[in-house]
């Protein structure tokens, strides 16, 4: 099983941290022990002042595949679910700055937490979907699908001319603007259209 994420995938939140809205999605990836799942707590790693936040609609691959076509990507996944992206921005921005691969920055330990799915038929609007990230029951960060630049068909199209797609693979979709850092204590609240996706503290 692997965990691919997409980067820069709402304008705003690229502006957020002065990097430009992309022409194709750019993707990296984080290894099978980075899952947190079951609400269990996130333990803020030593290596890093500035642990922060990022909400992502996350799909769940539940078929093999390679070179999909955008027009048949959705035969690809048939439920929607909600995670945080965690990110050392401290280590992201030097790694930028040497012009490094991120993966210590965004691979670690606890990197992905995971909350529940929902079946794709039980959403209102499959291509409009609001969701959420309250710290200590205060909004953090809001978004819609809508406002993806790359739609979830159009990362399976693109990630699979390179990577074979494997049932059970992840993709995080990437997070809107309000990122921001966590710190032991916090309490991390994800919905999606108004349903409870997870709930967790960081210690
Ligand atoms: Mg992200």
């Amino acid at each position: 099983m692997k965990i691919i994420c997409i980067g820069r995938n709402y304008s705003e939140h690229a502006k957020e941290l002065n990097n430009e809205v992309p022409a194709e999605p750019v993707f990296f990836m984080k290894p099978d022990t980075a899952l947190l799942l079951n609400n269990k707590p996130f333990f803020l790693p030593g290596f890093s002042n500035n642990v922060q936040h990022e909400v992502e609609v996350v799909v769940r691959i539940n078929r093999l595949g390679k070179h999909i076509e955008e027009k048949f990507a959705h035969r690809y996944y048939s439920e929607i679910g909600l995670g945080i992206d965690f990110t050392a921005r401290d280590v992201q921005q030097k790694c930028k700055e040497k012009g490094l691969p991120w993966e210590i920055a965004k691979a670690f330990d606890q990197s992905a937490p995971l909350g529940s799915f929902v079946p794709i038929d039980k959403l209102p609007d499959k291509n409009s979907i609001n969701f959420e990230l309250l710290v200590n029951g205060k909004p953090a960060q809001k978004g819609n699908t809508a406002e993806m630049i790359f739609t979830i068909d159009k990362i399976i199209a693109y990630v699979s001319q390179f990577i074979t797609l494997k049932i059970g693979d992840l993709i995080y979709t990437g997070t809107p603007s309000g990122v921001g850092p966590v710190k032991i204590g916090d309490r991390l609240t994800g919905k999606l259209e108004g349903m409870l996706m997870f709930d967790f503290n960081i210690k």
